[in-house]
């Protein structure tokens, strides 16, 4: 058998539906998308309650999910609609 399953199928399956709803760019930089190199991503992250749904997924490049992985940036900035979390709030004394 090759490495090739259900799993597999089951991806290339989304990528195609997000590709073909966003026209085969990457959400980051607007580079055409191939299959091969298109990643799924989470927009809220799951890690912080983020829905494996529709509207939470869109795709992204190698080099721009890298990015995103590695620094948050953009996982941090859409927090800040989350109204559970408060930068501001002051600590009690
Ligand atoms: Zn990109």
């Amino acid at each position: 058998m090759s490495s090739y399953d259900a799993q597999t199928d089951y991806r290339v399956l989304i990528v195609k539906t997000l590709a073909d709803r966003d026209g085969w760019l990457c959400s980051g930089c607007g580079k055409p998308l191939g299959i091969s190199d298109a990643q799924i991503d989470h927009i809220v992250p799951k890690s912080v309650g983020g829905k494996t749904r529709w509207g939470n997924l869109t795709l992204l490049c190698r080099s721009c999910n890298q990015l995103k992985g590695a620094s948050h940036v953009n996982k941090a900035k859409g927090l800040r609609n989350n109204p559970y979390i408060r930068e501001d709030e002051e600590p009690e004394t």
